[in-house]
């Protein structure tokens, strides 16, 4: 199907339409900047070459009921209020790649944009998607296969399927812990999972992402091809190509035990200091998976806190290690939901837990294992949202996540990343700050609070001497500079890598969603 000339034709097209055009800012919310009419000409000669060679069955457009689906089907109200001109739903990897010798006259100068969607769970409301440009939908890439000592699975996938197949065999692999992530996200931006203390982030659990270039090529990479790409890809994001499937490594795993409770803000200093004092004690468990969360509900009209926990050896009752984590008194005992799971059943019941189609925030930060800062960051927080309360629905949470030495010790073993988070200054904490809202008329309110909470943490961090520059990209919200919070050396080595595998920059100016590599 695919053919030169078209190509040839294309190019021909874009130069006349690209010698009057400006520069694309590197502003995320360019994105909601009227198009001009040279830009909807490109748009519509761009999407007139797909129809020429892809079914249309695939090309959802305004006003059809595939496109609204797809276009609602995001996690976030935000995301689904940007509205590409064009939703583009490939079935194999060919087609990805047509779709990009396609495009790419077109996109490399910037007058036509695409995004690259995976399940869509990321908030951010451009990261996935695209106002006015073409949106690479990946649901239809579908397939998962297990192999002895790994899982090849299919971009358009979500882990709840990955664990679904899983399940029963012995093994397990380090992904979302909702079922409902998407592949693409979580292997890329580095990625927590149940088993990330032990196994180490999900990106450095992946042995092989076949990935489509710039230059429509399809690629494998790995530990022995294209290593670059490979360390590069993960933290990389969407900076190098559109990833087709993803090898991870699978490993023995049993049923394991975990589950929530509830309790009150009294104790939350308390449950502070137990985590600190787990993951700084001299032998840490490598088990456990913790998640301690303070945080307000309109629904409950107050301030309550929740404990996320797991052990992930096979026991059948509370094991000494929780024991700090779960014995809070008072707590809800109704809400007490500690048992043994699986890992599908962990994921659905976290999976349950999202918010669909609210408004929602995420911002993060990230701290060396200091109680002080960490009690200070939780009074922070709730001093602010305290004052926001008149917001409608609103639902929101500090939660902080160990990154034990176990977790970071295992990114060197494993080929490495650019994330840049270096062993010695752990163990470290994630700070996640998530609301959910219902009314866009508060938007301006949550965000430029939860924004002030953010700088309060992070300059109280730095007076301490606590604060580590990392941005996990995950939660990372338009206003953070994820790529530089990897150090100056490791976005050399992106922008090296970039200039490699795609030496005109499809995906910096032709992708201007998520985290670029040359800001
Ligand atoms: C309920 C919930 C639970 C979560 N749990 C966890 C958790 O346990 N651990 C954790 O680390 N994070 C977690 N997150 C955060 C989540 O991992 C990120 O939001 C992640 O980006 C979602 O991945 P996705 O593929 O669904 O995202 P999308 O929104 O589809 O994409 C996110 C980014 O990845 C890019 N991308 C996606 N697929 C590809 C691809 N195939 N090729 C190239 N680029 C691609 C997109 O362009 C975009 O920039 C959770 C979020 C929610 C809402």
């Amino acid at each position: 199907m695919f053919s030169l000339s078209l190509i040839a034709r294309c190019c021909v097209a874009v130069l006349a339409f690209a010698s009057s055009c400006h520069a694309v800012p590197s502003d995320p919310s360019f994105a909601f900047a009227p198009l001009s009419i040279r830009q909807g000409q490109a748009v519509d000669a761009a999407i007139a070459s797909l129809r020429a060679v892809i079914p249309t069955r695939i090309l959802a457009v305004r006003g059809t009921a595939l496109y609204d689906e797809r276009n609602d089907s995001y996690l976030a109200a935000q995301v689904s209020e940007v509205k590409p001109v064009l939703i583009f739903l490939p079935t194999s990897k060919e087609q990805v790649a047509l779709f990009i010798k396609i495009i790419k006259p077109f996109a490399v100068v910037g007058i036509v944009r695409f995004a690259i969607r995976g399940a869509g769970q990321m908030p951010l409301p451009t990261a996935a998607n695209i106002q006015d440009g073409i949106t690479l939908d990946l649901v239809n890439l579908k397939g998962i296969s297990l192999d002895t000592c790994s899982v090849t699975v299919a971009a358009g996938e979500i882990w709840g399927n990955v664990y679904s197949k899983l399940e029963g065999t012995g093994y397990g692999v380090g992904g979302s812990r909702s079922g409902l992530g998407g592949i693409g996200g979580l292997a890329t931006q580095g990625g927590l999972s149940f088993f990330s203390s032990r196994e180490g982030l999900i990106a450095d659990n992946v042995l092989n992402y076949e990935i489509v270039l710039a230059s429509g090529e399809i690629v494998n990479a790995n530990a022995k091809q294209n290593s670059d790409l490979w360390v590069s890809l993960k933290g990389g994001n969407n900076n190098f190509g559109v990833i087709t499937s993803f090898t991870l490594r699978t490993f023995k795993q049993s049923p394991f035990w975990g589950g929530s409770i509830y309790y009150f803000s009294d104790s939350f200093p308390g449950q502070i200091d137990a985590l600190v004092g787990e993951i700084k004690k001299p032998n840490p468990s490598p088990e456990t998976q913790l998640m301690i969360s303070i945080g307000y509900s309109s629904q409950l009209g107050g301030i309550l806190c929740q404990n996320q926990l797991y052990y992930t050896q096979n026991v059948t009752s509370n094991p000494p290690v929780l024991k700090p984590f779960t014995d809070i008194s008072p707590q809800i005992d109704s809400l007490n939901s500690m048992r043994p799971l699986t890992l599908k059943s962990a994921a659905s019941e976290q999976a349950a837990d999202a918010r669909n189609q609210l408004r929602t925030l995420y911002m993060n930060t990230m701290i060396k294992a200091d109680a002080a800062t960490l009690k200070a960051a939780s009074t922070y927080y709730t001093t602010a949202i305290s004052t926001i309360t008149s917001v409608t629905d609103l639902l929101g949470s500090l939660t902080l996540q160990p990154y034990p030495l176990s977790l970071l010790n295992q990114q060197a073993p494993n080929g490495g990343n650019v994330l840049g988070l270096d062993p010695s200054s752990g163990p470290l904490v994630s700070i996640l700050l998530l609301t959910y809202w219902s009314n866009p008329a508060d938007d301006a309110l949550v965000y430029t609070t939860m924004k002030s909470v953010l700088d309060k943490i992070n300059a109280d961090a730095t007076a301490r001497k606590t604060l580590v520059p990392f941005k996990f990209m995950n939660y990372a919200t338009k206003s953070d500079d994820v790529i530089s919070s990897y150090g100056a050396t490791n976005k050399a080595k992106l922008q090296k890598a970039s200039k490699k595998y795609d030496p005109q920059g499809l995906f910096q100016t032709g992708v201007p969603g998520g985290f670029k590599l040359f800001k």
